[in-house]
């Protein structure tokens, strides 16, 4: 017995902004990270979104579940279909999804370590360093 409870057992939850669409994660977060390709910054109307993953089997839908959009023929995006915000990307046959930062409400123990598509990122912001060791 342990009077502390592990990281992988701690579950997470998350959300679309009107409430909608909710969540739980259970397992350890990985890969925390920003992204600025062109599929997300046009699904988001930002510049970037954010990222982490956490193992498909941990997922648990508490509310509606998102509607999906398929940006690739074997990769998909999830979002509330009432207030439209990102939640989710879940490629096919895949063992773990993708989270937005956003949609857990950034919490501030998840820092993203790197920045993938830095070749399309916007000039005037500076990008997310790569702190990975
Ligand atoms: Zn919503
Ligand atoms: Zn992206």
């Amino acid at each position: 017995m342990t009077s502390s409870t592990p990281a992988s057992t701690t579950a997470r939850s998350g959300g679309c902004l009107c409430g909608k669409v909710q969540f739980t994660v259970t397992g350890e977060p990985d890969y925390p990270h920003t992204c600025s390709c062109r599929d997300c910054q046009g699904l988001s109307g930002a510049p970037m979104m954010s990222w982490v993953s956490f193992p498909l089997d941990g997922l648990a839908w508490s509310g509606a579940e998102p509607s999906w959009h398929y940006t690739w023929p074997d990769s998909k995006r999830g979002f509330c279909p009432s207030c439209g915000s990102q939640i989710c990307a879940l490629d096919d046959g895949a063992t773990s999804i993708a989270v937005t930062l956003s949609a857990l409400g950034n919490p501030p123990d998840l820092v993203p370590v790197n920045q993938s598509f830095r070749e399309t990122a916007v000039p005037w912001l500076p990008q997310v360093p790569d702190t990975r060791s």
